[in-house]
């Protein structure tokens, strides 16, 4: 396969089929299918969103010539925007809390992006405030903003939702799948909704995330959780949501890379997880989807595959 550009090698994810050889927890004749998302080319999903928001912005001429995209990202955003963006020749300013992930942060200054740190305390409320700040004081900016903007589930929803049912038709049971900034999980839901009207739809947060009404509390698994409804999830007809413990995300994670040769972040861990729960209370020859969202080497600092104390 040739390409002109790394863009061209956004999407189209391998789909990576679980089965009771692989897991035996999942009942014969059903299969878990997880979409390996962290095989794009800036290593996540975000790539599709990035890509997504500047030719959005593009053709809506929020974007022209000389515009600096600015948003506040924990990493994998700013890395997918990065890479859009050298496409576009625009530059870019991520607003990052400066004790996020160093992997995430080397590598969107290794593309091009200027940093700017805020305190670590103030989360990513006080990079989203940092970033409309800068914004407003640049006039020829851009600030996507992936928490509001409806680009969001869109990009997810004209890409990654198709790619599931080319693959897999109408014959999928159930989606499973995290939630950080709902963007993901509503969009694809959506599109299979329009397909698979029965599918059943099963969030995916970290505990200390309050979307099954648990109390909020700061969590280890990073990209998925969230301290407030998204509002992507609105009318959305969600059968579950599944809350996954430090403990049981991180083991699996680790259990995807020794056993499996998956090497994915502590969300997918989760999500998986989340689908073998899902799976085991499904009839014989159920296909659940879920979505591997990053790879795992962003967080080797942290020693996602050797520590035990979670
Ligand atoms: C973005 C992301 C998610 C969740 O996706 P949303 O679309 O924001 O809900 C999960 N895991 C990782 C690592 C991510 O970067």
């Amino acid at each position: 396969m040739i390409i002109d550009s790394i863009q061209m090698a956004i999407g189209d994810t391998p789909m990576l089929r679980f089965t009771h050889h692989q897991f035996e927890e999942i009942p014969k004749g059903s299969a878990i299918y997880a979409k390996l998302e962290y095989l794009n080319p800036g290593g996540s999903i975000k790539d599709r969103l990035g890509a997504y928001l500047i030719k959005e912005g593009i053709e809506q001429r929020k974007i022209t010539e000389n515009t600096v995209i600015i948003e506040p990202t924990a990493g994998n955003t700013g890395i997918g925007v990065a890479i859009a963006a050298q496409a576009a020749k625009l530059s870019t300013m991520f607003v990052v809390p400066e004790k996020f992930s160093l992997e995430k942060q080397e590598l969107m200054r290794a593309l091009g992006a200027e940093i700017v740190h805020t305190p670590t305390e103030e989360g990513i409320k006080g990079a989203i405030a940092e970033a409309k700040r800068l914004h407003a004081e640049r006039s020829n900016s851009y600030l996507p903003l992936q928490f509001d903007n409806p680009a969001n589930p869109e990009a997810y929803y004209h890409t990654l939702g198709p790619e599931l049912i080319k693959d897999l038709g109408s014959s999928i049971t159930s989606f499973v799948a995290g939630i950080g900034s709902g963007g993901t999980f509503s969009g694809v839901a959506r599109y299979l909704l329009k397909h698979v009207p029965l599918i059943r739809l099963i969030g995916v947060e970290p505990e200390g995330s309050i979307l099954n009404g648990g109390a909020s509390h700061s969590h280890e698994i990073e990209g998925i959780g969230v301290e407030f409804i998204p509002t992507f999830l609105e009318g959305l007809p969600v059968h579950d949501f599944a809350t996954i413990s430090d403990a049981e995300g991180f083991a699996m994670t680790r259990r995807l890379a020794k056993e499996h040769g998956t090497l994915v972040g502590s969300s997918s861990g989760a999500a998986m997880a989340a689908a073998l729960r899902e799976v085991a209370t499904l009839p014989a020859g159920s296909q659940v989807v879920t979505v591997f969202p990053d790879a795992g080497d962003r967080y080797l600092s942290k020693q996602i595959y050797s520590r035990t104390d979670y």
